[in-house]
């Protein structure tokens, strides 16, 4: 769950570590599953709303801080998972449920019927339900922020998938959390259209895919393979 992987910047330290903590690889929590609006519960994919799955992350932060020392931690799945459709992603796990309030209901009943549709539904109680999810991710980072000394940077996506930005931290708002963000190099066309608040980092395989347009785009990269 926590890698060291190099980190090429343009700073005054060209090369460092950064340690990569995959909050997705973490044990789950007895009960604190995600689960999908056919009440089936995902094993091994846990729902950051659940008290318990908060506490297990920001612990496993803090650990991280203390046992590697590292100059900065990436932060790889503060959200919510799913597959591939829209409502798939949707968890309705009792404190889900609770976070929707009267909003949970129809999204339950909307994503029933619309199960097999990839895309978003345009509805009012679908934005209630992500916004509500953004606002979990923010209040879990900034748990995790003021639960370590270190700088945090948050792996994001820039590109606007199912999910939209309406469920996912912006860079806007992780600026105020973390020092830096990082995505997949793949995503830098997307990325190029976004504002960019805070130095962004891109995610490379292997050392010979960074590109000079890529070099211009971004404050630096993490080399992955490491
Ligand atoms: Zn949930």
């Amino acid at each position: 769950m926590l890698r060291i992987l190099s980190l090429v910047s343009t700073g005054p330290q060209p090369v460092s570590t950064i340690a990569s903590l995959d909050l997705r690889k973490l044990a789950v929590p007895k009960g604190c599953e995600r689960v999908d609006a056919l009440g089936k519960a995902w094993e091994g994919e846990a729902c950051p709303s659940q008290p318990a799955v908060q506490e297990a992350w920001i612990e496993a932060v803090r650990e991280a801080a203390l046992a590697c020392q590292e100059s900065r931690i990436e932060l790889n799945g503060l959200g919510f998972q799913g597959a591939g459709r829209f409502f798939d992603s949707i968890c309705f796990c009792p404190a889900c449920q609770y976070g929707y309030g009267a909003a949970g209901g129809i999204v339950e009943q909307l994503a029933r019927e619309n199960w097999t549709s990839a895309a978003a539904v345009d509805h009012p109680s679908v934005n209630t339900v992500l916004l509500w999810r953004r606002s979990v991710q923010y209040g879990l980072l900034e748990q995790m922020r003021a639960a370590v000394e270190v700088p945090l940077c948050l792996r994001t996506a820039a590109q606007l998938k199912y999910t939209g930005h309406r469920s996912s931290l912006t860079f806007d708002e992780a600026q105020r959390q973390v020092s830096a963000c990082s995505v997949d190099v793949k995503l830098a066309s997307e990325f190029s259209a976004l504002s960019r608040p805070l130095p962004v980092l891109g995610i490379v395989p292997a050392d010979e895919l960074w590109t000079d347009h890529q070099h211009r785009m971004f404050s630096g990269y993490i080399l992955e393979s490491v």
